[in-house]
């Protein structure tokens, strides 16, 4: 092997290195929305290599080229930065990674890495599959992760179905996670890490992070948190003591549902009992270089550009929909057909304070329009109608404004009914410990007026006086008689 061949890239690659790592240095003094809006995507990179776009490069390239073997061998040894193949990674991916990890840090002197997958699930089991490895010294040890009830539907299956039922790992159930002595009366020798949602979707629980992550790093454990309904605009787990941070960027960080995407981001140096240096030092980059290189759940680059186009508006949206959900709950809850709303903003809502310690529209202080902190919740909340599950359906069929569907985070509103979408599968026991009942409706506010929202929710409602809404529609869809969609009566 040539060893001055290499050299000349090794030398390139620590200037490049430096050049990159100063650079970084630099946005992560910048102001939120800055970063969101350039993330690490440099003029000088632009002009250099990318044509000068002032859009990131999609590369819908499966890989890449190099000069010659030296180059080669160097890239495949992770010596010289490369993308090499896009399981791996791809310049789209790298920076959406980059801006998530800027994000995520923001305002918390801890350094953070990022990685993205091809979806929020993925990230979870990206996430926890390290910790969850035999010991080989008692491979028959039983083995245990802590973590709560209230989880996304997808969430629990992953918990209760593919960790304990198939694989014999306990999943010990929080159910009061404010409840600080519950967490640490499940903890025991074998417990991996402590994991929780926070908002949780649907229902809202919330947590103190920093004690229950004071209590993880007691055990030599870390904390987990999935923190989509919040994103990094509204809520920064790193930042009060949480190890690893996993998103489904599908959600609220990307408004326009175009694809399914996740991430995790954790700081350097994270709490873990698994004898592995180079996975605590930098957790995220060691899932890039190695597990998630195996095991392939990695993100394309086309769903990456979606996502980091709609990631640079992520505080103004929060703001808007946030604002716009509180209008919608207050209304909601003074509605005579409304059992409970669960809206962290609403005051009587007992976990409103808890809430308020934490969430916060970021950077509201430096801004015209606030010029102080102010509190802000996010665009998801639940109610229950004063009704049963059949007249909870009658309601939901009356929505014409609202989308019914199994989403949320979109810059439109949607609505479903957990019971029998995304909380089906795990039964009632476990929708029970989930906090959700039949007469659940999950709204997630979009950006149209408000006050649309709230006539559409009001005509709805009516329904359970005995109204009938009757909404006229087409024969056809509007796409010609070739791919035309028949209505049925
Ligand atoms: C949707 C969702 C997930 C799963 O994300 P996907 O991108 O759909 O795989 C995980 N956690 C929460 C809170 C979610 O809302």
């Amino acid at each position: 092997m040539n060893h001055n061949g290499m050299n000349r890239y090794l030398m390139a690659a620590a200037r490049a290195n430096q050049w990159h790592q100063d650079y970084r240095k630099q946005m992560k003094k910048c102001r939120f929305d800055t970063i969101a809006t350039h993330g690490i995507y440099s003029m000088q990179e632009a002009l250099d290599f990318n044509q000068g776009s002032i859009i990131e490069p999609t590369y819908l390239s499966t890989s890449q080229a190099y000069r010659d073997s030296d180059e080669m061998e160097a890239a495949l040894s992770y010596k010289i930065p490369t993308w090499c193949y896009s399981r791996i990674a791809n310049p789209s991916i790298y920076y959406l990674e980059g801006v998530l990890a800027l994000l995520e840090g923001y305002g918390s002197e801890a350094e953070t890495s990022c990685i993205a997958t091809s979806s929020g699930m993925a990230a979870i089991q990206s996430a926890i599959d390290p910790f969850l490895l035999v010991d080989q010294k008692q491979p028959q040890a039983p083995m245990n992760f802590v973590a709560t009830t209230q989880v996304y539907g997808g969430t629990f299956q992953q918990f209760s179905i593919r960790k304990s039922c198939e694989r014999n790992v306990e999943w010990r159930k929080v159910v009061h996670s404010t409840d600080l002595s519950e967490w640490e009366s499940l903890i025991d020798d074998n417990t991996r890490f402590l994991y929780g949602e926070i908002p949780s979707n649907p229902c809202l629980a919330f947590f103190d992070i920093k004690k229950v992550a004071r209590l993880a790093h007691k055990y030599g454990i870390p904390l987990i948190i999935d923190s989509t309904v919040a994103t990094p605009a509204l809520l920064r787990p790193i930042e009060h003591g949480a190890d690893i941070v996993v998103q489904s960027v599908t959600k609220t960080l990307s408004t326009s549902g175009f694809g399914i995407a996740g991430a995790i981001i954790s700081r350097k140096n994270i709490v873990s009992k698994i004898d592995n240096p180079e996975m605590k030092a930098d957790f995220a980059t060691y899932l890039k270089l190695l597990p998630n290189r195996d095991n392939g759940p990695n993100i394309s680059p086309m769903n990456a550009i979606l996502a980091l186009n709609d990631i640079r508006t992520i505080r103004m949206r929060i703001d808007n929909v946030s604002r716009s959900t509180m209008k919608v709950a207050q209304f909601l809850m003074q509605h005579k057909h409304i059992e409970k709303v669960d809206y962290l903003g609403l005051k009587n809502h007992p976990l409103h304070q808890l809430a308020s310690d934490y969430m916060f529209l970021v950077d509201s202080e430096y801004d015209d329009q606030y010029g102080e902190r102010v509190n802000r919740y996010g665009h998801l909340l639940s109610f229950n109608i004063n009704g049963n599950a059949k007249q909870t359906r009658d309601v939901f069929d009356a929505f014409t404004r609202i989308w019914r569907a199994t989403d949320l985070g979109r810059i439109k509103s949607v609505a479903t009914i957990p019971a029998i979408s995304t909380h089906s599968q795990q039964g009632e026991e476990g929708r029970k410990l989930a906090c959700i009942e039949a007469n659940t409706i999950r709204l997630c506010v979009g950006v149209e007026h408000p006050d649309d929202i709230i006539a559409d929710l009001s005509q709805a409602l009516s329904v359970l006086e005995g109204k009938t809404v009757k909404v006229s529609a087409p024969e056809y869809s509007a796409g010609g008689a070739s791919s035309a969609r028949l209505r049925i009566e």
